[in-house]
């Protein structure tokens, strides 16, 4: 759900840091290269490899790393067992430049917002459309879409706004609302004008204190247990005109929008899982020993795992792709959709993998294993189902061969 400015995709690039007996060895994966602009040499361009990483990029890397490292990963066997998020971890991702999300004033015209990188679950920002409800603000925002009878079939949603002299009135309900528990303003999707159909959907902020906003029970999760995931109800809420983000029926842009960046953040987070859970594991097989050797030098065990890491490398390539694509302004929404489809998919055969290779430990909650396999069943479901990104994958090639 967010990005460049840093916000939550840079959570989700996270890798998941290990735990426990056996930690994992991150290994070095780093191609500090500096961005290279495409050179020309005898006449042939060239072109740096996808895993290129400007300074900038390097320097993010390796600060979010240590970061997730030192102040998260002490936190995480905590917060999966509670399913609760600890403060600490919210405060410091603002204190530390991670949660931040940059909302260009000017780009809420017509067109421009999707392009100002809004990230969903998390904003900091200060823009006049915003009111005060979001001026200055340091708090997490969530991304309100979904509903019980409304989910891959989003726009079909029934949340309503009805207009008043200077503020709409909000009465519906939505479903499945990220980090609910923490927010401090939502994005909700309601319909201004059921007649014109999507075309009536509008974004409202609503401030978490508004009257007649509940959050109610958080949703007890196979994983990502740490986030909250709330069902939430609108009771004649009322919001003033100035809190619409962009324009009046245009929240289906916006929304659409935001998912098909939010795309590569998920891709990016099952990567980094998938990632992490390997790079946990391997060091495992290198030191477990079982009929006289490491049971990593048993071929069987060799090609399983040079097998799930030519996945990761290929998911890499197409999570890479789809974010220089977009960074590059070109179309990238048939490659973020291919890229989250593929890397939610080796992200589950990773995980799978990994807790066979460790044996009965892998199956234990002294290692994180069991928590990546839990973890990354998300992927296939959340921003478009995995049926969702075929759907859209197979709509760009029936029209690449329209012609
Ligand atoms: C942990 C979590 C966090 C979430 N966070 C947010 C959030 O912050 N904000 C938000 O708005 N929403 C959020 N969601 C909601 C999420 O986006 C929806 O769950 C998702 O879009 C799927 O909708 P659904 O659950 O209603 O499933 P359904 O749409 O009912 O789908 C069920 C199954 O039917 C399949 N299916 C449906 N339609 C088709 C079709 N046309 N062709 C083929 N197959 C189809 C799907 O692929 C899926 O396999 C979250 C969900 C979870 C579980």
């Amino acid at each position: 759900m967010f990005r460049s400015p840093v916000g939550c995709q840079s959570l989700r690039q996270l890798s998941r840091p290990a735990w426990g007996a056996g930690q994992s060895g991150l290994r070095s994966r780093t191609t500090s290269a500096p961005a290279v602009a495409p050179s020309q040499a005898g006449g042939v361009m060239s072109f740096p490899p996808l895993q290129t990483y400007s300074e900038e990029e390097s320097m993010m890397r390796d600060a979010v790393r240590k970061y997730a490292q030192e102040r998260i990963a002490p936190l995480v066997p905590a917060m999966d067992e509670n399913s609760a998020m600890d403060e600490e971890v919210i405060r410091s991702l603002f204190e530390q430049g991670f949660a931040v999300i940059r909302v260009v004033c000017a780009s809420f015209s017509t067109a421009g917002f999707p392009s100002t990188q809004l990230s969903v679950n998390a904003l900091r920002c200060v823009t006049a459309s915003f009111a005060k409800t979001a001026c200055d603000l340091l708090s997490i925002g969530s991304f309100c879409l979904s509903e019980a009878e409304s989910g891959s079939d989003a726009f079909a949603l029934k949340t309503r706004a009805e207009k008043h002299a200077d503020h709409y009135v909000l009465n519906g309900s939505k479903m499945w609302i990220s980090n609910a528990e923490h927010a401090g303003v939502f994005l909700v999707m309601a319909n201004v004008d059921p007649s014109a159909g999507y075309r009536g959907i509008t974004c409202f902020i609503v401030d978490r204190d508004a009257q007649g906003l509940e959050i109610c029970k958080k949703e007890n999760k196979l994983g990502l247990r740490a986030s909250s995931t709330c069902p939430l109800n609108f009771d004649n809420v009322k919001v003033p005109e100035e809190n619409i983000l962009g324009e009046v029926g245009h929240g289906y842009k916006y929304a659409i929008g935001m998912l098909n960046e939010g795309r590569i953040g998920i891709a990016a987070q099952m990567l980094g899982l998938a990632q992490g859970c390997f790079d946990h594991t391997v060091p495992y097989t290198r030191q477990r020993v079982q009929f006289g050797k490491r049971i990593f030098d048993f071929q069987g065990m060799q090609h399983q795992i040079a097998h799930v890491a030519t996945q990761i490398e290929a998911a890499r390539l197409l999570t890479y792709n789809a974010a220089r694509l977009k960074e590059a302004g070109r179309p990238f929404i048939k490659e973020a959709c291919m890229a989250k489809y593929f890397a939610a998919e080796v992200a589950t055969l990773t995980t799978s993998k990994c807790i066979e290779w460790m044996g009965g430990v892998g199956f234990t909650k002294d290692y994180p294993i069991e928590k990546y396999y839990r973890d990354c069943k998300i992927g296939t479901i959340y921003e478009g189902t995995t049926n969702v990104q075929l759907s859209t994958i197979a709509k760009f090639i029936d029209k690449e061969y329209d012609h």
